[in-house]
């Protein structure tokens, strides 16, 4: 299995390539073809099992491509529990898009100056990476314009719901086109974040490795 074969834009293939990946993961392999399908995904994945370039390659594959509607609003938004988290997402961002042409990713989390960010987000976005309570705070001040999202994505669904982030995340999601693609990544699907899967995913693929 060679990352060639995943249908990823050769751009892509040789971003991985010179960061020094030569087989794809478990979970690379299986949610990478699925989510350029376009299909809305569960993927029951562990950190450490390469989930992050599982959802960033199809995310930057779409922006490879120009958007549908004129805005700077971002195309991706992505969602992790903790302002680490968040951080290292984007970072991969940055190494995954490093031969497209340029790709602005920005973080929006907890503890980091409000006003910093907000300056970022006058600017236009492609990915967009936060943590659901400070990215609700600039929603519910009308800061962030999401009509040219096209996908959502959910890193460790699993941990945010620990963390008391469910009311947060719901409201997240009403202020998103309903007309997007969600990948959402978890360790567990049971209790309550089976339930968020049903009432935000259409049907998706489920992908347990
Ligand atoms: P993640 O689970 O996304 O946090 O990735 C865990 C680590 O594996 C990170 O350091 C990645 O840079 C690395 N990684 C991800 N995919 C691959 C791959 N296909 N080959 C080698 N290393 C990888």
């Amino acid at each position: 299995m060679s990352f060639d074969s995943l249908g990823l834009n050769p751009i892509l293939v040789s971003a991985v390539s010179r960061a020094g990946y030569t087989t794809p993961t478990s979970v690379q392999a299986a949610a990478i073809p699925a989510a350029l399908s376009g299909s809305d995904l569960m993927v029951s994945a562990a950190t450490g099992s390469g989930k992050t370039a599982a959802f960033m390659l199809p995310a930057l594959q779409r922006l490879a491509e120009p958007a549908a509607v004129r805005s700077i609003g971002p195309r991706a938004v992505i969602l992790c529990p903790t302002r680490e988290l968040a951080q290292q997402v984007a970072k991969a961002a940055v190494t995954y898009s490093r031969t497209m042409k340029r790709i602005a990713v920005v973080t929006v989390v907890g503890g980091m100056p409000y006003p910093a960010q907000l300056k970022l987000l006058r600017q236009p976005v492609d990915v967009l990476v936060a943590t659901p309570g400070r990215l609700l705070d600039y929603i519910s001040s009308g800061r962030i314009d999401f009509s040219r999202t096209e996908m959502l994505v959910l890193d460790e669904a699993d941990r945010m719901l620990d963390m008391g982030f469910m009311e947060d995340i719901e409201k997240i999601i009403a202020a998103l086109p309903e007309n997007r693609q969600t990948l959402m990544f978890s360790a567990t699907f049971g209790g309550e974040v089976g339930r968020l899967a049903q009432s935000m995913l259409r049907a998706p693929q489920r992908i347990e490795l």
